[in-house]
């Protein structure tokens, strides 16, 4: 296995990545463009885009905002709202993993940004079936939630006439530099089927089950061609315009709105993904057993990136995280009503070759191990001159791996409930 000697990143990325003949990958080459590009100059382009939404007349809302509660959201509605002065609508697929810290920054987010807010939620048996299939059929029991969550912005917008959804960042630029920041790439039907889908569509499912049919799929059925034609929605990522830094944007959040962060079983990243139980736990643990890295390596990647880590520093925490089992598993096993070997075996044909063989006696092996990197070519190393540690705040109500998962939270913003607890 070859690995970026900048980030550490593992040659076999689930988004592809490429190194350079330095050893350097795309996403680091991209990265770079952060300390070049003229921010000012994008900000305004971006103010004047906005301002053909703002100006438009008859309407109630001027964009959509999709939203799960978490800290980048808070940035991405701060910044259209009290920046750029939009009136956004915000929408939220439930994920149906809700964590009790999750519904908090929600309701928080709805309250002291003070936004009009919509809610998709699938009947549980439904999404449980979905997520069973999709296990068997492309190995990710996430799928709904990656769908889902791409489909209902736009299908609101559709619906309601609002030409504009206002995305944070560019998932495939930040990671592995899929595309440049010049490249200005938006939000299409085309990307979202051919990346975040794994081209799996909503209409792939039917047939799998008599429990899901073409009715049971309207939550991840996009709009018809015709349909986004008709509207011209247009869907701009927020990370083309400004100097994207999740970390600095998310404590800048936790001082503005009180945004609460919370320990993750495995990352060091207190900040993203814990809205939901499983996107940095059960869905980053099938990442794992599929091409031997998980989340942590994002986390480090980026904090290398932003000269905020050490190789070594980012190596350690690579090697304390990245094989975690996760204690959530057995909630998801438990809501999915799938036993542990089931779950562990449907993933065994969609093991990369390139990270994992398996043994004569028929065990799942890593091919590589981190321990490999070779760190004493500095050649391509970053100097630290940014250390930052994540911040852990004060939880207002204390959770664990094991809490149930919330599918509609109470509303925690009034002083007379916010602290409520159990019963
Ligand atoms: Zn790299």
């Amino acid at each position: 296995m070859k690995y970026c000697k900048r980030c550490l990143y593992p040659q076999n990325h689930a988004l592809n990545i490429i190194l350079d003949s330095e050893g350097v990958c795309s996403g680091c080459r991209v990265h770079e463009e952060k300390y070049t590009i003229d921010w000012d100059k994008k900000e305004a382009e971006l103010a004047s885009i906005l301002s053909h939404y703002k100006e438009r007349e008859g309407t109630s809302y001027d964009c959509v905002i999709p939203v799960t509660g978490a800290g980048d959201d808070f940035f991405v509605v701060d910044t259209i709202k009290n920046k750029f002065g939009l009136n956004p609508l915000l929408v939220t697929y439930n994920t149906h993993f809700s964590t009790k810290v999750g519904v908090r920054n929600l309701a928080r987010l709805i309250a002291k940004l003070d936004c009009d807010h919509m809610m998709s939620t699938v009947g549980p048996d439904t999404i449980k079936e979905i997520s069973r299939i999709t296990l068997s059929k492309i190995g990710d029991m996430y799928w709904h939630v990656l769908a889902g969550s791409q489909t209902f912005p736009v299908q609101v917008a559709t619906k309601l006439d609002i030409p504009l959804i206002i995305w944070g960042v560019n998932g495939w630029l930040d990671q592995v530099g899929m595309y440049s920041h010049e490249d200005k790439v938006e939000m299409t039907k085309k990307v979202r089927k051919e990346h975040a889908l794994r081209c799996l569509d909503a209409e792939s499912l039917i047939g799998e089950s008599p429990l899901v049919t073409h009715k049971d799929l309207q939550a991840f059925t996009y709009p018809s061609d015709e349909q986004l034609e008709k509207s011209r929605v247009r869907g701009l990522y927020l990370g083309n315009y400004v100097f994207w830094d999740s970390q600095k944007q998310i404590e800048d959040m936790i001082q503005k709105f009180g945004y609460e962060t919370h320990e993750q079983e495995r990352t060091y990243n207190t900040y993203e993904s814990i809205y939901c139980s499983n996107n940095a736990s059960v869905h980053d643990y099938v990442k794992y057993l599929k091409y031997g890295y998980g989340k942590v390596n994002d986390h480090v990647a980026r904090d290398i990136r932003l000269k905020r880590l050490t190789r070594e520093e980012g190596l350690e925490r690579i090697n304390k995280y990245v094989h975690v089992k996760p204690k959530a598993l057995d909630q998801f096993l438990q809501w999915a009503n799938l036993s542990e070997s089931e779950f562990i075996g449907a993933l065994d044909q969609f093991r990369d070759p390139a990270a994992w063989k398996r043994s004569e006696t028929g065990e799942w092996e890593l091919t590589h191990s981190f321990n490999d990197i070779d760190l004493s070519d500095s050649s391509q190393a970053l100097e630290v001159i940014d250390p930052r540690e994540y911040i852990q705040t004060d939880l207002l109500e204390q959770q664990s791996p094991d809490d149930d998962y919330i599918l509609l939270g109470r509303s925690y913003m009034d002083e007379n409930n916010f602290k409520a607890v159990e019963g």
